[in-house]
């Protein structure tokens, strides 16, 4: 697919990286911006690999090249230039970009990389020395100039073409929205803050008039991501800026306030449970932002986490998740873990499986413990074989299959909103997501009857049947 397609996500949904072992496989692909090409406009082909975060920069880097007047390529054939925004968390990672790196040369031969394997352009030049330069994650001014020195821009900007929103890569009713750069944690298995540097917030005002210009523009869902977003604000002391002549501070919890009074669904993603999430849980309660908190917490055992250096103390987790499923009926909690950490026992694994089933966590991704070039995590002790690691994973994997069927199981019989995304495959079918379905890495309704609906479309739906982790039903 790749070679007939230049826009290549394979999202890892996850903000410590793929490979991603998840409930659902997530590979998806999505075709470029509707945008025809003028005859004599210089033509760049993109291949973006990783998370959401490094789409929301690939995002960028087309808008500016729309914004100069460059066309984008449907297929590598067509290009003048082709750019690979890579993603260099885990050694797997590596590898697959070091193969689209290679497969972009070969079937066009003009190949600019940038993105988180960009951070080590040694790697990349040993590997592919034909490339013809290197820039590293969201150095979006050297990716132009790179761009400008090998393809010539056009003599006039196509402004005009360019909405105020910029160029997306997702589907138009949904949208990424990108809350800061960097991380000031230091987990030991995540190479991240090295990569990427510490926390950077975007200002609250900037990114409220973002979301509003993509509200605006049609997006019904508005999807927030950082490497930590609980601790968004944290670099710039919460600094208090004005938005529509009213006061915001640069914190999680006024940038929720925001975003839920523009009309959207608005879903959190990478949340780490710090006390002042607590204060959060009243918006979703009462329907300003969605019940929906996507929580790495990696592991549940104190040993493990400790030696995995998480920031957010574990204590009374279990508790307050409890409070909130009592503040908030019908919360989705969705997290990531890994299995096979190295010191990780049988009796800290078992405290694992323990949470899980007690806490409910109703959706999960689990990955196998990688020992990544760089983290800190390769000199622990205790490493373990990956037949353990193997046997953890597929344990992991059915007591989350079990929480989440008996979770599906209790939808069956409800009326609940659902967001249209697209058509399905059967006559009349459309695939459609509850509130507790964020796209890409959660379930999905398979929703009859339904082609008079349209992308975007917030309907109610009646819950007829389940399996493990998907729905079945019809317009209500
Ligand atoms: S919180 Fe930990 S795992 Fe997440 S980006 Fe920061 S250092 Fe990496």
């Amino acid at each position: 697919m790749l070679r007939e397609k230049t826009v290549l996500l394979r999202y890892h949904a996850f903000h410590w990286g793929p490979p991603l072992l998840n409930a659902r496989p997530m590979s998806t692909l999505v075709e470029n911006p509707p945008i025809a090409p003028v005859k004599t406009q210089p033509k760049v082909g993109i291949v973006s690999l990783g998370c959401p975060k490094a789409l929301v920069d690939s995002e960028r880097i087309i808008t500016r090249l729309r914004a100069e007047g460059y066309a984008i390529s449907p297929d590598y054939a067509g290009a003048d230039l082709v750019l690979v925004n890579t993603c260099g968390f885990l050694d797997s990672a590596r590898d697959e970009s070091l193969e689209a790196i290679g497969e972009a040369i070969e079937a066009n031969g003009k190949v600019i990389v940038t993105g988180c394997l960009g951070a080590e352009p040694d790697v990349i030049q040993k590997a592919h020395p034909k490339v013809l330069a290197v820039t590293g994650p969201h150095q979006y001014e050297q990716v132009m100039e790179a761009v400008h020195k090998h393809l010539t821009p056009p003599p006039d900007a196509f402004t005009d073409l360019v909405p105020e929103t910029g160029l997306k890569l997702t589907p138009r009713h949904y949208s990424y929205l990108k809350i800061s750069e960097g991380c000031n944690n230091r987990c030991s298995f995540c190479i991240i803050p090295k990569l990427r540097g510490d926390l950077v917030s975007r200002p609250i005002h900037h990114v409220l008039t973002e979301a509003e210009q993509l509200v605006r523009a049609g997006v019904n869902e508005l999807l927030v991501i950082s490497q930590d977003t609980s601790a968004y604000g944290l670099d710039v002391k919460y600094a208090p800026q004005m938005w529509k002549g009213e006061e915001y501070e640069t914190r999680f919890l006024d940038l929720a306030r925001g975003l839920g009074s523009l009309g959207a669904w608005v879903r959190m993603h990478y949340v780490y449970p710090y006390p002042h999430v607590d204060k959060v849980i009243p918006l979703m309660a009462d329907g300003t932002i969605l019940p929906y908190l996507d929580i790495p917490f990696q592991h549940a055992s104190a040993n493990v986490l400790k030696a995995m250096k998480r920031p957010a103390k574990q204590d009374r987790v279990l508790e307050r998740i409890q409070q909130w499923r009592r503040d908030v009926p019908g919360m989705t909690i969705r997290s990531t873990f890994i299995v096979g950490f190295p010191g990780e026992t049988e009796e800290d694994f078992e405290i694992l499986l323990d949470f899980i089933r007690e806490a409910k966590i109703d959706r999960a991704g689990c990955f196998k413990y990688e020992n990544v070039q760089h983290a800190e995590s390769r000199d622990l002790p205790g490493h373990l074989p990956e037949e353990v690691k193997e046997e953890r994973w597929h344990r992991f994997m059915a007591v989350q299959a079990a929480v989440s069927a008996e979770r599906a199981e209790a939808q069956v019989g409800t009326v609940q909103d659902v967001i249209i995304d697209g058509p399905g495959e059967a006559d009349g079918e459309m695939f459609a997501r509850t509130k507790a379905d964020a796209p890409e890495v959660d379930g999905i309704v398979y929703l009859d009857n339904a082609s008079h609906l349209q992308p975007g479309d917030i309907v109610s739906a009646r819950i007829t049947d389940a399996d493990e982790y998907d729905l079945y039903g019809e317009p209500a």
